[in-house]
């Protein structure tokens, strides 16, 4: 299904955690053991991150103008970090604020849930 699609998903906001972006390479174990306010500051300072939540401990991943994630090829609408991308791009469309849902389906006439 994702082969049709133009990344539909890959334009959302994406909540990561901290072992997300160990995984991604851009904090390493010993920076994760510091002040996660100073992670997040530099991360902004990157624009790799757009905005950070202190008391949950959710960053939320920079896009483009576009709505585009940042790491999202632009040419070919495929994810440059597939292998070492976050666990809410993992989980979708299975889990997160409208669980099955996914933003190409309703384009197609098999409306019949996801499997695991
Ligand atoms: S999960 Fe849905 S919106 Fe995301 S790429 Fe696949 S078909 Fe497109
Ligand atoms: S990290 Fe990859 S899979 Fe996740 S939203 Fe960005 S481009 Fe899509």
């Amino acid at each position: 299904m994702c082969d049709e699609c133009h990344a539909c998903c890959c334009t959302m906001p994406v909540e990561v955690w901290l072992p997300d972006l160990i995984r991604m390479g851009l904090v390493d174990e010993f920076e994760a053991e510091g002040p996660a306010k100073q992670i997040a500051k530099r991360l902004t300072q990157a624009r790799v991150v757009d905005q950070f939540n202190h008391a949950s401990g959710v960053f939320i991943l920079a896009r483009r103008a576009n709505g585009d994630c940042i790491y999202l090829t632009r040419d070919t609408r495929r994810c440059s970090i597939y292998e070492q991308r976050p666990q809410t791009c993992r989980n979708h469309p299975q889990k997160g604020p409208r669980p099955g849902f996914c933003a190409f389906r309703p384009k197609r006439t098999d409306t019949s849930p996801a499997e695991d």
